[in-house]
């Protein structure tokens, strides 16, 4: 890696952003010989006692950005939008679940409709096997219900179930229920070596979770031809005077603003901010911001309609360390009556009553203890639909408006209430949830989404902008739907297969 500190000099290619979608996509164009430049916000996160400490991460937000977007009612909030080298994945749960073939097509909810895709689930399986591997994603086939067909094998057997967990895995089988060992990028041995916690929300600082930093970017940042930029905000693009191509980005370094150009641009800052950095871009020929002669820029924004749900059993003690191994797709595509599909539950990591207190303060500590050590903590996950007024917009100041519009709400509350019965039927009498904190944007997608027609996508669907033809947008903006698994996965098998596409069609 050459070191940072750059003079302000041309790249054959700058990637903003290394996250999933950047990191992902420059590991892939590391060995072309391209010189290229990574520009990140943040900085590389360094291990202390509070990586795995959940009074520092959960009640003190140590981890959260210094920094306030405002919501659609024009109220500040303090987002858990994660700025380090890695980006969000450094925090992530590792689930690396494929969407499904289905999720590619058009589908019908009660509330509306999930869009196709620009391209078949057939199209990405290819990508999606290599993201597997780049990933070392451990799991096992054949156990999920709506498994996409050609999932060839894992890098190594799923992450063992701790004993509370291999029970319940029984139980739910007893009751006819089709649970599964869930995708997981996790090292365990190496995870649990620097302290017995879950990985889940939690920052991942050893090679214990295969995130976007250790499994992408660190095998390649001493390659002599990438150069990493840190502590650097890319404020706006500019474009050469014919518009078409993009010309430079401008840096934020230290309060020094500076210029660097390229031949190529990776726009890769994560769905809210990639949305947001085009929208600030606007200049007199681009009133509306770049890449948006669809006025899609922005727009369709999702993020998951998602629900914690404890069981609790007050007559068995839960002892898991990590829980995260299983998960349940009986009712993705309908609950096996004819509904609409309802989504996705997996498990979470365990929670704690540090963990419970941060989000119920006035409960007492002791009780939430007691709650946390006698449940078992679930995600329930259901699809949010692309609408054109769930919009990242920038104020004038260029503060980030976050004006989410949940939708298909219908479908989640259907499966919140099924996974109740069944975690009633295998013996939880008492059954709590919440609704997720609407001021993590966990899985923002959609904002610059791609499609066919240049009229209503801002991407083409190798991610390339259709206004500049040098600038590719790779990170969960690209997202036509959400779907309702994970989406990391599926940002890094799309970023292989657009870095594939650069090296094909513009390096000669
Ligand atoms: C607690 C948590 C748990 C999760 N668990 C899972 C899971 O188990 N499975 C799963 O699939 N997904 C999970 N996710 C979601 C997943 O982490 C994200 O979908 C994914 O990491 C997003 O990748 P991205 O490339 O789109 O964007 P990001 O990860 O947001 O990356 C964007 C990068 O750009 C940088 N950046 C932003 N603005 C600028 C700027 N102006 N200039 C320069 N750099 C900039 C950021 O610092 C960041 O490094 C989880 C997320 C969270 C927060």
């Amino acid at each position: 890696m050459k070191k940072a500190g750059l003079s302000e000099k041309h790249y054959d290619l700058i990637v903003i952003g290394s996250g999933m979608g950047g990191a992902t996509l420059l590991n892939q164009l590391a060995d072309t010989g391209l010189n290229i430049l990574l520009i990140e916000r943040g900085t590389p996160l360094i291990h202390s006692t509070q990586a795995r400490d959940s009074q520092a991460i959960f009640v003190e937000e140590v981890y959260r950005p210094n920094e306030q977007w405002l919501d659609g009612a024009g109220k500040p909030f303090n987002p858990g939008n994660y700025y380090n080298v890695g980006g969000n994945s450094k925090f992530y749960g590792g689930v690396m679940l494929r969407f499904r073939q289905e999720d590619f097509g058009e589908l019908v909810f009660d509330e509306g409709i999930s869009p196709a895709w620009p391209f078949a689930y057939e199209t990405l399986a290819p990508y999606y096997q290599q993201a597997e591997a780049l990933y070392q994603v451990k799991g096992v086939t054949g156990q999920d219900s709506c498994e996409p067909p050609g999932v060839k094998g894992y890098v190594g057997a799923a992450i063992p179930d701790e004993p509370t967990i291999a029970k319940l895995r029984s139980q739910l089988e007893h009751v006819g229920a089709k649970p599964f060992s869930l995708p997981l990028a996790i090292d365990i041995d190496a995870w649990l070596a620097l302290g017995q916690t879950p990985w889940d929300a939690f920052p991942g600082t050893n090679p214990g979770k295969l995130d976007a930093e250790s499994a992408a970017l660190q095998s390649i940042l001493d390659h002599p031809n990438i150069s990493l930029l840190t502590n650097t905000t890319v404020t706006r693009l500019h474009t050469e005077a014919n518009g078409k191509q993009i010309k430079s980005v401008e840096v934020c370094q230290g309060g020094v603003h500076k210029h660097f150009s390229a031949r190529l641009f990776v726009l890769a800052a994560g769905a809210v901010n990639s949305a947001a950095i085009l929208l600030r871009s606007a200049d007199q020929q681009f009133p509306e911001g770049l890449a948006n002669r669809s006025g899609q820029v922005g727009r369709n924004f999702m993020n998951h309609n998602c629900t914690a749900l404890m069981a609790v059993n007050p007559l068995e003690t839960n002892h898991s360390v990590y829980q995260k191994t299983l998960g349940i797709n009986d009712f993705y595509l309908s609950d096996g009556n004819g509904s609409q599909p309802l989504g996705n539950i997996q498990l979470l990591g365990k929670i704690d009553g540090t963990m419970l207190k941060a989000q119920l303060p006035r409960m007492p500590k002791a009780a939430l203890d007691w709650l946390a050590r006698h449940s078992v903590d679930w995600y329930v996950m259901s699809e949010d639909l692309p609408q054109s007024n769930s919009q990242v917009r920038v104020s004038s100041n260029g503060q980030i408006i976050l004006d989410w519009q949940q939708s298909n709400l219908s479908a989640h509350q259907q499966l919140v209430k099924k996974t109740k019965q069944l975690m009633r039927a295998v013996g939880f009498p008492i059954v709590l949830t919440k609704a997720f904190d609407r001021r993590t944007p966990s899985h923002q997608c959609g904002t610059v989404r791609m499609g066919n027609d240049p009229a209503t996508a801002p991407l083409d669907p190798y991610c390339r902008a259709y206004d500049h033809d040098n600038l590719f947008v790779v990170d969960a903006s690209f997202f036509p739907s959400s779907a309702a698994v994970n989406p990391a996965l599926t940002i890094a098998a799309q970023a292989i297969r657009v870095a594939e596409h650069i090296k094909l069609t513009e390096i000669h």
